[in-house]
Parts: structure tokens; C-alpha cells; sequence
């Protein structure tokens, strides 16, 4: 496809992270998957993604992330056109500031920007109920980025139910190396299990919007089986802890642990007492609105 005269159009886009501030393993499916009732909320540590338009497919990406067919953002721009039969390309540019394979969903947001970046940039105007059809075959997470806020999510964490969400100050802290989540969920044995109760509490916290019902409702199945092999998960949550957080508690498959603050101010001092050389952290604000921010757009 011809350029053209004018210049290629252009999208900028912010891609969120999220929490789990709650995770329940109910037990294991006949199809290979664990069942799980989470409360998943998005909070305002993103990845940035620029899509231009160009006549192949293609991707940049930041170091230490694939940048072929592996890469989950180019996975989304494939299957997004396959799907609509598109026969332009995109140039992605990747700027990851999500820790990879951290229990954050870093991967899973950049797929939903992506989705949503093109269905726009290529004009195939899908609505949101389809978007998130394809969604769900990239990966479980992927839908709850394409909507963002809070949400409850059952069965494999895919099935949605909005809930309302309150704005509360986080600290994140990374101990600065990966964590497969199958090797997580291949540590998790039945005793791990849970009946999935604590998701209904947790939802009532955040509409009461109060940091500290919030705190005390904190729950992840899959921190019994992530602190088997990493140590440091405990201390990155014993130090959130002494530094005055409400609660803490392991993100995902791990090995991101966030804590709660009283406020935002709380939470960057929080931060500050933490911080240490060999972990990474951040002072974050929840979102309660969309995952995916457009930033800049246009000719
Ligand atoms: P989840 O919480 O959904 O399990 P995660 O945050 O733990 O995800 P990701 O950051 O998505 O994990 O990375 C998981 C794996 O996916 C890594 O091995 C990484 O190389 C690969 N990957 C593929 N695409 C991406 C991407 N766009 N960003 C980061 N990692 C990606």
C-alpha cells in the first residue's frame, strides 16, 4: 500500500499495569487451566507504545524482550488482522517500563493497546464485545486491559464483571528478576485452594473506597507456592510492612509485591524507606478508569 502524500499516521499510546488484589486458586479444570476467582485493578504504571502506519508488520522492542512472533503486542496486531482482513502493516515501538514476567501483566496490556491502537489506526472500527473476543485468545488477562478500572474476573480470570473501583496510593516493589507463571502455578497443590468468598469482600472494601478495609482483605492463593522458591518475596513485603503500608501482598504469579498506603503522600514516602539497590519500586495511584490512554494521535 502506497504511503501516499501526506505523512504516516501515528498513535501513542499508554498501556497499564495491574494488581491482583485478590486471587483465588478454586482448583484445577479439565482443560489444563486453574479456576480462579480475582479482583484485578489497574494502576498507573504503563508501558508506552507508539503504532505507526506502514505498509509490513513490524516491532521494536525494549532489551530483554522478544521482539518475534513471541512478543504478545505483535501476536495482537497478527491476529487483529487477520481477523478483519487488513492488508496495511504497522511499525510498534515497544517502551517497556512494566517489570517482564512480574505478575503486572505487562505483556497482556501491550496486547490490548495494540488491539485497541489498531482497530483505530486501521479503521476496522470493531466494537468493544468483539475486540474482547479476540482478546481472550491472546491471553486471560488481556480482556480486563481493554477495560481497566476494577474488575471481578472468574473461570480462568477472563469472565468480567466490572466493580467499582476507589483511588487508592500503592507502593510496587520488584526484586528485580523474572518469575514464570508456570512455574508458579506448578507449585500450587490442593491445600492452596480456596472457595472463592474473599473476592465478594474485597469488592465491598473498594466501594467503600477505605485504604485500610482494602488492606485487610488482600488475599493471593499463589503466594504460598511462589514463596517456595523466592525468599525475597517475604522480605519485600516485611519491609512494606515496616515502612508503614496498611497491608501487602504478591501480584499475580508473582514476584511484584504491592502495599497499601493510607494516601498517595503515605505511599511516596513508603517508596522513599524501601528503595533499595537491589529492588525496584514505585509509588503508584489505582485507576478507575481505562488501561489504555491514546496520548497523542493524528496525520
Ligand atoms: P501475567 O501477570 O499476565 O502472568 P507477567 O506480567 O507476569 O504476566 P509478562 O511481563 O507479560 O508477564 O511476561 C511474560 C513473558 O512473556 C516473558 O517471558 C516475556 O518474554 C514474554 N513477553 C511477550 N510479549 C511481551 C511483552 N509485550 N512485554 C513483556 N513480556 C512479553
Amino acid at each position: 500500500m502506497s504511503k501516499g502524500i501526506g505523512r504516516a499516521r501515528r498513535l501513542v499510546l499508554n498501556a497499564a499495569a495491574k494488581v491482583n488484589l485478590i486471587l483465588e486458586v478454586l482448583g484445577k479444570r479439565d482443560d489444563g487451566y486453574h479456576e480462579l476467582v480475582t479482583v484485578m485493578q489497574a494502576v498507573d504504571l504503563s508501558d508506552r507504545i507508539t503504532l505507526e502506519d506502514a505498509d509490513v508488520l513490524e516491532l521494536a522492542s525494549s532489551p530483554g524482550v522478544p521482539a518475534d512472533g513471541r512478543n504478545l503486542a505483535l501476536r495482537a496486531a497478527m491476529a487483529l488482522r487477520e481477523a478483519a482482513g487488513v492488508t496495511r502493516g504497522a511499525r510498534i515501538t515497544l517502551d517497556k517500563r512494566i517489570p517482564v514476567a512480574a505478575g503486572l501483566g505487562g505483556g497482556s496490556t501491550d496486547a490490548a493497546a495494540v488491539l485497541a491502537g489498531l482497530n483505530r489506526l486501521w479503521g476496522v472500527r470493531w466494537p468493544a464485545e468483539r475486540l474482547e473476543e479476540l482478546a481472550v485468545e491472546l491471553g486471560m488477562d488481556v480482556p480486563f486491559f481493554l477495560r481497566g478500572g476494577a474488575a471481578l474476573g472468574t473461570g480462568r480470570g477472563e469472565r468480567l464483571t466490572e466493580i467499582p473501583s476507589a483511588v487508592l496510593g500503592l507502593v510496587l516493589v520488584n526484586p528485580r528478576f523474572p518469575v514464570s507463571t508456570a512455574e508458579t502455578y506448578g507449585r500450587v497443590t490442593p491445600a492452596m485452594y480456596s472457595d472463592g468468598r474473599r473476592a465478594r469482600t474485597m469488592a465491598e472494601a473498594l466501594a467503600r473506597r477505605g485504604a485500610g478495609r482494602v488492606a485487610a482483605s488482600l488475599y493471593n492463593g499463589l503466594e504460598p507456592a511462589a514463596r517456595q522458591g523466592y525468599p525475597q518475596i517475604a522480605q519485600m513485603e516485611a519491609a512494606l510492612m515496616a515502612a508503614g503500608a496498611l497491608g501487602a501482598m504478591m501480584s499475580g504469579s508473582g514476584p511484584t509485591v504491592f502495599g497499601v498506603a493510607r494516601s498517595w503522600e503515605q505511599a511516596r514516602q513508603i517508596r522513599g524507606r524501601v528503595a533499595r539497590g537491589a529492588w525496584e519500586c514505585w509509588a503508584v495511584r489505582t485507576l478507575r478508569g481505562p488501561a489504555i490512554r491514546i496520548r497523542a494521535g493524528g496525520a
